[in-house]
């Protein structure tokens, strides 16, 4: 899933300036798995807004909902009245999600309360690590299934550096897996350390984010059903 954490309560507050009214809009999807922009953040974070206005002496209407997902535009119309009485939406959904609202409100200001950072998963609780990068073109059937390209400091492709020690990455020791000794670790349990001795050509990058603004386009998808 999309990770994301909340921007520090001042940078939100220079953003939103001295907007009179504003809706804070959850996104009950990734962001709400990862206690960054769920209802419950929601919740706290008008509370902040409120609270900081109060003290500064401003006269602040805050209001709150969240939605199911904020990428997707049908979600949006149970809001679109508060939206309408807000003058500003700030939004705690990941990226895309802040953009789709730009998108489905064009006339509204949109400002972003969130830092979107990587794809990861929970890996326990309070710690969220980065597991995938998108690059386009997966090579986990290669790997024993784990990702050198995210997983790796350096995103080597053909085994470790020389900085990998007693399982640790050089980057990092006390924080960072070598994701290459996790690669060989699997590989020799599922029995196939021959995987390792395969040299993997240069990728292909055009498919990351490095061969410009990516789409997939779904033709079954697309077709007009009469
Ligand atoms: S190889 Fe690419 S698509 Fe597969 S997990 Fe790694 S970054 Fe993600
Ligand atoms: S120590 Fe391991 S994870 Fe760190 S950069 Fe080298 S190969 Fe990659």
């Amino acid at each position: 899933m999309i990770i994301a954490e909340q921007k520090p309560l001042d940078e939100i507050l220079a953003a939103i300036g001295d907007a009179k009214k504003i809706l804070v809009l959850g996104c009950g999807a990734c962001v709400t798995i990862c206690f960054a922009g769920g209802a419950k953040e929601v919740g706290i974070l008008a509370s902040q807004i409120r609270i900081a206005s109060s003290k500064a002496g401003k006269d602040v209407e805050v209001t709150e909902d969240t939605i199911e997902r904020q990428c997707e535009n049908e979600f949006f119309d149970r809001v679109k009245e508060k939206a309408a009485e807000a003058d500003v939406v700030l939004s705690i959904a990941c990226g895309v999600g802040v953009q789709t609202i730009i998108e489905v409100f064009p006339e509204k200001i949109v400002f972003a309360g969130l830092n979107t950072t990587f794809y990861g998963r929970p890996k326990e609780p309070g710690l969220f690590t980065e597991y995938c990068e998108g690059c386009g073109s997966c090579i986990l059937n290669a790997t024993g299934g784990i990702c050198p390209i995210a997983r790796c400091s350096k995103s080597l492709l053909n085994g470790p550096c020389g900085g990998s020690e007693n399982g640790k990455c050089e980057v990092d020791p006390l924080n960072i897996e070598c994701a290459w000794h996790l690669i060989h670790e699997r590989l020799k349990s599922i029995g196939r350390l021959d995987l390792m001795e395969q040299v993997s050509p240069p990728k292909d990058w055009s498919t990351s984010s490095s061969g410009g603004v990516r789409r997939i386009v779904r033709e079954d998808l697309r077709e007009v059903k009469l």
